[in-house]
């Protein structure tokens, strides 16, 4: 299945959340979550249907599936990987997830979203270690060094995405920024605590292991 071209916000709407998938515009008064509408559809403002259990295992693994950008595919290999590693399933998969290379650009505020960073690592933006690093999936490790490549054009974007996410941007206490060198570090790998509880994963671990 080819990338959703649709529109952005649709996502945040059926969910009923603000995914943050806009950058900057996600924090101004034009969202259409702070505006209150509705689910989109024809029955959108209707629908108060009894959610079966499936469903809610669904919703809950969209959810996270569109916050990072992913299809289903991709995000079920992730799933897989965190299956066959050592500890909670769900937690793993959510760590995997938060230090993929296009998120934890995007965590630094080197771009204002998950989209943006990962075009910006395609099209070989950044450094991984002092080597080019162009495959935004690529999972980091504690001590791996994260810099936008010394060209101008890239310095330009990062500088443009640091400033215009400033206000919302939070980076999480798992990375270090030096926003002059525009230079980041993974420190160590998140928390359950540390990673915003945006989902119930545990749902997700179920809906896959039905
Ligand atoms: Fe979601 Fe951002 Fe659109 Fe708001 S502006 S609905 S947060 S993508």
């Amino acid at each position: 299945m080819g990338r959703y071209t649709g529109p952005v916000c649709r996502r945040c709407r059926r969910e009923g959340m603000k995914l943050n998938l806009k950058g900057a515009r996600c924090h101004m008064a034009k969202c259409p979550i702070d505006q209150g509408h509705p689910v989109p559809g024809v029955h959108g403002q209707r629908r108060v249907r009894k959610v079966s259990n499936y469903g809610t295992q669904l919703r809950e693994k969209q959810r996270l599936r569109h916050q990072y950008g992913l299809q289903e595919g991709q995000f079920h290999r992730t799933f897989e990987t965190a299956l066959k590693r050592r500890g909670i399933t769900g937690e793993t998969m959510l760590q995997l997830l938060e230090t993929r290379l296009d998120n934890i650009v995007y965590r630094l505020g080197f771009a204002a979203s998950r989209a943006a960073a990962r075009q910006f690592v395609r099209h070989g933006h950044i450094t991984v270690n002092g080597h080019k690093a162009n495959i935004p999936s690529m999972v980091l490790k504690p001590g791996d060094v994260v810099q936008v490549r010394d060209r101008e054009r890239s310095k330009a974007f990062a500088k443009q995405s640091y400033e215009g996410t400033a206000a919302a941007r939070l980076v999480p206490s798992w990375l270090s920024v030096d926003a002059e060198k525009f230079r980041g570090e993974v420190l160590s790998i998140p928390t359950r605590e540390e990673i915003a509880p945006i989902v119930n994963e545990q749902l997700i671990v179920e809906l896959y292991s039905r």
